[in-house]
């Protein structure tokens, strides 16, 4: 049974990150150059942590599958990323957005390293700002905010519809910097394969160079993944096509804990599905909703009418209705959740009855065309380019998506795994946002871990190792998990089956979205876990993996990101179905209140559930970590 031991620090909230800083071992100088740190991913946690290691002295290597770290799911962000800076005088504090972020998840984070997320929110906007970071400003040159959701101040800083990219660029050129310097290795087109443990200590990975098919070893005195977020499990969701579970899967088999596998967000407000030929799904941002307003008609045959002839009496805006204080402001899954309950009614908009509006029509009025182009313009060129609809003439068609989760590897304070040595970072750790995210902190969170708790705490790590016990990579471990990965390559290769990678992720993703999506139950969730191991099995009798092992082969990456895919949805049902509760985005349709929200049971499930892998066709293991709300109370959730 794994160790959980959180390692929170003693005394009081607010000073517990401060007095730990203060009391972790530190690295000299001197010896700092001595370790080696291998870094995967550079999206913006992976970025921002190499780069920072680097300049404090260590060697690190950093491996992205991409062919430049600018090309990470990071890229995409749009909206923009929270601070507790208070330039709006509306009353935010660090307090004001611990709470927030404490109660957006439902109670279901951990206390200690939200308020470190909350505290250092305020710096990660100095550092960018920084770099050169083009934030939007105010008039007088102080930095503009604007509102998310599940709060009732403005702390989202933002870059136009380009936060993502922007803060992005800022990380990439620190990254370079230290390229340049000799400090960081960049390894590009590499994907991680498998972990090496030694000892019970991470001290390697196994990497397939994506263009020629090379796979080396690497050995390291300390490995971080920052490798992003599991939606793609979902096959359509608002993720880069390319973002998969392979590295935190794979870290998992080793005997890494994965955290809360169940907890998926479901965004409101993306371009609904059109048909099966899709691939990917598009996020309309949330900071639409800003001065977007959400409806449906009040009457079920109004909902195929043009929305200009639905007179305003006739319409229901939902979210204003049912949540006066938040309004369209509502915390995401709330919002998905109240969607879909009036598609079910029935009063679904376009032909699919799968469709609420997010209209602008009143802040056109107010603002004028011009004023909202400069708010949003990119978003409703974007919305315009796949639905060749303007959304100034017209509201736009919205539906919920996958499109983050929280769950993710088990980590304790320090960000580091139940493996020594092995620390996870971003959107693949399970850390700060509970059964359910807020807009707007999830790049808030990358960056926190990278430049601002990582830098910290791996020395402590670090300093138990002594400088130079670095294994070299010819140990028997490194030479078996080579030959472990040789051996899944060549298996994928020689199945020759008759259907494309494709064609499961598909099937895999119809029984996650029916079975785990918004709304879960027991039976689904049953008939899921007897439907994924058949269609995992059908996938290793008969999937067609074209071309060598020797070249560049999407399908045979492809081929082994949904292999695992199938092995990972299996957990996530059995996850969801264990959790015997509905909390932030798990919603169990057995545990809700008459008005239909979420019935939590903190007597029973007030902790995290951290699966242990027990071997190929075992049921891993159910370990718990408590959750105790100090600073707190815990509450049913309110946003009306
Ligand atoms: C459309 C969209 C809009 C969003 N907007 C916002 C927003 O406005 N505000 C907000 O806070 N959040 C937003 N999010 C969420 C946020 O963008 C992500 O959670 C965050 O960027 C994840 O960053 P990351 O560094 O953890 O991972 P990623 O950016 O996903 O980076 C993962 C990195 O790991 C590498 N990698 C992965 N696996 C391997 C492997 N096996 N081997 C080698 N390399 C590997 C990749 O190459 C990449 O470099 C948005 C998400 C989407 C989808």
């Amino acid at each position: 049974m794994a160790q959980l031991d959180s390692k929170i620090p003693p005394g009081p909230i607010a000073d517990k990150w401060r007095r730990h800083k203060a009391d972790i071992k530190l690295v000299n100088p001197a010896n700092k150059r001595k370790y080696e740190v291998i870094v995967v991913g550079a999206g913006l946690a992976g970025a921002s942590a190499a780069a920072t290691l680097a300049e404090l002295g260590y060697k690190v290597k950093s491996f992205v599958f991409h062919d430049s770290p600018r090309r990470a799911h990071s890229i995409a962000a749009q909206g923009g990323i929270n601070a507790a800076k208070n330039y709006q005088n509306d009353g935010d504090s660090v307090h004001r957005l611990f709470y927030d972020t404490i109660k957006g998840g439902d109670y279901r984070s951990r206390e200690a390293n939200v308020h470190r997320l909350a505290e250092v929110s305020a710096n990660i906007i100095d550092q960018c700002a920084a770099q050169g970071v083009p934030f939007a400003r105010e008039y007088g040159g102080l930095l503009a905010n604007r509102s998310f959701g599940g709060a009732q101040v403005s702390r989202t800083f933002y870059a136009r519809g380009q936060t993502g990219q922007q803060l992005l660029l800022g990380a990439y050129s620190a990254l370079s910097r230290t390229v340049a310097a000799g400090g960081v290795q960049l390894f590009t087109q590499r994907e991680m394969l498998d972990l090496v443990v030694i000892d019970g200590q991470a001290k390697g990975i196994i990497v397939r160079d994506l263009v020629t098919g090379e796979i080396s070893r690497h050995a390291a005195d300390a490995v971080i993944l920052a490798t992003g977020g599991y939606g793609n499990v979902f096959n359509l969701s608002t993720y880069a096509r390319g973002s998969n579970a392979t590295a935190i899967w794979r870290a998992y088999k080793r005997g890494a804990c994965f955290g809360n596998p169940c907890y998926t967000q479901i965004h409101p407000t993306c371009i609904p599905v059109t048909g099966d030929y899709q691939s990917k799904l598009t996020l309309m941002s949330e900071s639409l909703r800003n001065d977007g307003r959400i409806w449906v008609p009040r009457k079920k045959e109004d909902r195929l009418k043009n929305p200009a002839d639905v007179p305003e009496a006739d319409r229901d805006y939902y979210l204003e209705r049912m949540y006066p204080s938040f309004g369209n402001l509502a915390p995401r899954d709330i919002a998905s959740r109240a969607a879909k309950r009036v598609c079910d009614e029935g009063r679904g908009a376009g032909e699919s009855g799968l469709g609420v509006y997010l209209d602008f029509s009143d802040a056109i009025r107010r603002l004028g065309e011009a004023g909202v182009r400069e708010r949003y313009g990119n978003l409703f060129d974007i919305y315009h380019e796949i639905t060749n609809e303007s959304a100034y003439q017209t509201p736009m068609r919205i539906y919920p998506a996958v499109h983050y989760t929280m769950g993710g590897l088990w980590v304790d304070y320090n960000l580091m795994s139940n493996l020594p040595g092995l620390f996870v970072l971003g959107e693949a750790n399970f850390s700060d946002h509970g059964a359910n995210r807020l807009g707007a902190s999830a790049l808030m969170q990358g960056l926190a871990d990278g430049y601002f708790v990582l830098p910290y705490t791996v020395g402590d790590y670090l300093a138990t190792q002594k400088p130079g016990s670095r294994p070299s990579a010819d140990a028997p471990e490194f030479k078996q998990a080579e030959e472990n990965i040789r051996g899944l390559v060549t298996r994928l290769l020689a199945i020759k089956g008759r259907e494309p990678v494709s064609h499961f992720h598909k099937r895999l993703g119809k029984i996650m979205w029916e079975f785990c999506g918004m709304a879960r139950n027991r039976a689904g969730l049953e008939k899921a876990l007897k439907e994924i191991p058949a269609l995992r099995e059908e996938f290793w009798q008969n999937v067609n993996v074209p071309g060598s092992g020797s070249s560049l082969n999407q399908s045979l990456e492809c081929a082994g990101r949904v292999a695992d895919f199938l092995e990972l949805g299996e957990l996530m049902c059995l996850d969801a179905l264990e959790r015997e509760e509905s909390c932030g985005g798990h919603f169990r349709e057995e545990h809700q209140y008459p008005d239909g929200e979420c019935k939590r049971d903190d007597e029973k499930f007030a902790h995290v559930a951290a699966w242990e892998f027990q071997g190929a066709g075992k049921k891993p293991l159910r370990n718990t970590e408590p959750l105790n709300y100090e600073a707190v109370k815990m509450s049913v959730r309110n946003y009306k």
